[in-house]
């Protein structure tokens, strides 16, 4: 069997979910798994949704959710006709257990209700695309996901419980195979054992496609995307940049790390351990060749260029000229750990600390008001975090001529650089 992930473009209008249902049609006879994102920013307006909830602004959240529920139902309107008002009703329960929660007041973390209202997006779009598929007598069925993967209680980050999550599938995923060829899931979202929402962290749908890949040992996994392929930089930014039709599970893991938007993080860890290809392809030209990413090295790569703008470099310099030693890094882990902000990259002096973070304001200020009872804090915005892969002197030097440097790091196959 195979397993599909289509993302939130490949469904943001009716027309793109006919695409998407004609894309499936054309594997006719085929067992695919389909793991499914929401609909275009849904997850944006839920997270706003779920602010709005947890700032007590009742009233505000249910306008937006409204907004967000004609959305939805408008959309349905013209994706099915004769299964409409099962599929309505489908949509309605997703709704109601939303609206039910809206109307409560917040007494827990936040974080547990974002889980909450958040995990409703991939609810609906995977609803959505399952009468879609019946309307087109595809046949399918549709699985909760949160009766199949479980997660510890780390609401927006949650862990896998994989051992669990292996015996649900072998007892309740498998056997649908044997009556259906399409199974229609969601991506992003799963469950603790007390059955309260869990999600696994923005853009986490590629990595449930890679967990069922992994525990259903499925031939290969196809990502469908808004790109023809998996290209060597961002082409908006760089022209110049090139398409990569084949790439190692270790490049691609590298270049996630760095930042690069390709595939979530997490993805490839699965799929490395069970040598199971995963395929890149244009949902809007299912006949280009994409990328195929394997345990195959490609040893001819060009310079691949992961660009991060918006950057902040902090500067924690020790307040009394000591050394820059344990104790204080421990201190300052123990801060970032509690904010849940990670730095980019990180270089030691003597006697300060240098870290590059991704520009969060809030986190940035409350870290650098924590980081002050132990350091001298300078901060600085507006930066770039410039990664090239492969780089050669011809690309640093262009790349960098009209900037100014702050900080460099380099490996034999990777540079860094943070310009001002
Ligand atoms: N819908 C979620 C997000 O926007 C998950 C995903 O797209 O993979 O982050
Ligand atoms: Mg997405």
């Amino acid at each position: 069997m195979k397993i599909f992930k289509f993302g939130g473009a490949s469904i943001n209008s009716a027309d793109r979910f006919i695409n998407t249902g004609s894309i499936i049609e054309s594997f006719k006879g085929e067992k695919i798994l389909i793991v499914i994102s929401a609909m275009g920013k849904t997850t944006n307006a839920l997270e706003e949704i779920a602010h709005l909830f947890f700032e007590k602004k009742k009233e505000e959240a249910l306008n937006q959710f409204s907004e967000l529920k004609n959305n939805h139902t408008g959309l349905i309107k013209k994706l099915s006709n004769q299964h409409l008002i099962q599929a309505e009703n489908q949509l309605k329960d997703f709704f109601t257990e939303i609206e039910w929660l809206l109307n409560d007041s917040p007494i827990r973390k936040f974080d547990y209700y974002y889980d909450q209202i958040v995990c409703c997006g991939e609810l609906l779009s995977s609803a959505i695309l399952y009468h879609h598929l019946l309307e087109r007598k595809i046949n399918c069925t549709w699985l909760d996901v949160r009766d199949i993967i479980r997660t510890d209680n780390n609401f927006r980050d949650g862990s896998i419980d994989w051992a669990y999550t292996e015996s649900r599938i072998i007892e309740s995923v498998s056997p649908l195979f044997k009556n259906h060829d399409i199974v229609i899931t969601q991506g992003f979202i799963g469950a603790t054992d007390e059955n309260e929402s869990t999600t696994l962290g923005r853009e986490g749908s590629d990595y449930t496609a890679a967990i069922f890949a992994n525990l259903m040992n499925a031939e290969s996994v196809t990502i469908w995307k808004d790109v023809d392929a998996v290209m060597s930089a961002d082409p908006k930014k760089y022209p110049d940049a090139s398409i990569l039709h084949a790439l190692s599970f270790t490049e691609v893991i590298e270049m996630a790390y760095y930042g690069a938007q390709v595939i979530h993080p997490k993805t490839i860890k699965p799929l490395q351990n069970k040598n199971i290809p995963l395929l890149v392809k244009s949902f809007l030209n299912k006949e280009l060749e994409g990328t195929i990413i394997s345990k195959n090295a490609n040893k001819n790569l060009p310079p691949i260029i992961v660009h991060k703008s918006n950057q902040v470099l902090i500067k924690f310099k020790s307040k009394d000229f000591s050394f820059v030693e344990d104790k204080p890094i421990q201190q300052l882990h123990e801060i970032f750990n509690e904010i849940k902000i990670k730095p980019n990259l990180s270089q030691h002096t003597a006697i300060s600390l240098l870290c590059c973070f991704d520009e969060h304001a809030e986190k940035i200020n409350q870290l650098a008001s924590l980081a002050e009872n132990i350091f001298d804090v300078e901060v600085e915005r507006n930066l770039t975090l410039l990664t090239i892969r492969h780089y050669n002197k011809e690309i640093v030097e262009t790349l960098s001529c009209d900037k100014q440097m702050l900080l460099e790091q380099k490996t034999i196959d990777t540079i860094q650089m943070i310009m001002r």
